[in-house]
């Protein structure tokens, strides 16, 4: 018989899906030639949506929510994993129609784990997790552009949450002046603390924008869309280019043609969940040297795994600052 594990689970019913703590045992893991030990997971915006049901993240039913966790293999199928390595699991439709994060034991395929890498362990790569990886993602996307340090002013949106405060970490310590935009201007010092040279309020970028304004940044990261997006679009230097890899404002962007045929403007879309292995092994192995450990610690904290349900409503209304860490109980 299988040992029993803790596990959140969403089900559905007439009145909607339900989020509840449950004991589970191996017949309720599916698929994969891998089986891990999750040691710690974490809070993602898309986590928020998934389990307060504000989006139809879930596509499978009854599903373990949780789109990514790091842990320990103790059985494994597939030639490149043996029980004892240390792994990190993000995307590949985890915590959507494959069981995820959420649960002291997960089965998965092997082609979608990466070893932790030199330089982190299982608790800091949930420090980082999807968040953190999309931001190093959306660096590198700005790097193959040709962006150096000394180009000029590099902008982060939403600067506090996952992605942001993780950008404008590695990107602050890589020699960029990086610029934050944040609703939470009493966060300002905390936002220099972890590398911004300057921090903006969001406001400044919420209005409707126009085609073209004045020139001012030499790349740029946003997890907004919408009108936040529009703007930064109108104000991109000549030939620069902008990572867009969120919603966090909204999924429409009314921009024009003009930044792009006028000013040579890149938009670079940022998919973390279907991004190919050898790119994510790049961003993890990137995370392990170009983001400070300490400043890594200090814009994360310990989140209770019963409390997930609970901050997942906190996450969507931007009341979370920076990454949390969920150890396993
Ligand atoms: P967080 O909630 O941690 O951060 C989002 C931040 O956006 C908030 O903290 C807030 O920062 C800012 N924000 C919130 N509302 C608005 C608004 N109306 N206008 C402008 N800014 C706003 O989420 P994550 O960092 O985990 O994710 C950020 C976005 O990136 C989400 O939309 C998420 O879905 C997306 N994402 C996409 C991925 C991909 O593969 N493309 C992968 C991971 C995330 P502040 O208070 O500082 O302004």
């Amino acid at each position: 018989m299988s040992e029993k594990f803790k596990a959140y689970q969403i089900g559905k019913g007439d009145d909607g899906q339900r989020c509840q703590l449950l004991e589970l045992d191996d017949s309720d893991l599916m698929d994969g030639d891998v089986t891990v030990r999750v040691e710690y997971t974490t809070l993602n915006y898309k986590d928020g949506l998934a389990l307060t049901g504000r989006s139809p993240i879930i596509r499978k039913f009854p599903l373990i929510p949780g789109i990514d966790f790091s842990g320990e293999v103790t059985a494994s199928g597939h030639a490149d994993f043996k029980p004892g390595d240390k792994v990190i699991l993000n995307g590949f439709g985890v915590g959507e129609d494959h069981n995820g994060g959420y649960a002291q034991k997960a089965r998965v395929s092997g082609d979608w784990l990466v070893p932790v890498p030199d330089g982190l362990d299982t608790r800091r790569a949930m420090a980082i997790g999807t968040a953190g990886y999309t931001a190093m993602l959306s660096v590198l996307a700005l790097e193959d552009h040709g962006l150096e340090p000394g180009d000029g002013d590099v902008l982060v949106t939403g600067a506090s949450g996952g992605v942001g405060s993780i950008a404008v970490a590695v990107l602050g310590k890589l020699g960029h002046r990086v610029v934050a935009t944040t609703g939470r201007m009493h966060e300002k010092d905390f936002l220099t603390g972890l590398g911004a040279a300057e921090v903006l309020d969001r406001a400044e970028f919420a209005d409707k924008p126009r085609p073209l304004a004045k020139e001012r940044w030499s790349g740029a990261i946003d997890v907004a869309g919408g009108n936040t997006l529009a703007n930064i679009l109108s104000q991109m230097r000549r030939a620069s280019a902008v990572a867009a890899c969120g919603l966090a404002e909204s999924m429409n962007l009314p921009t024009t043609v003009a930044p792009f045929i006028l000013r040579g403007v890149t938009l670079y879309g940022i998919d973390s969940v279907m991004a190919p292995l050898a790119r994510r092994k790049l961003a993890w192995q990137r995370l392990a040297s170009d983001l400070d450990g300490k400043l890594l610690d200090e814009l994360s904290f310990d989140l209770d795994f019963e409390d997930l349900p609970r901050a997942a409503a906190d996450i969507l209304d931007g009341k979370i600052r920076g990454r949390a860490i969920v150890k396993l109980p």
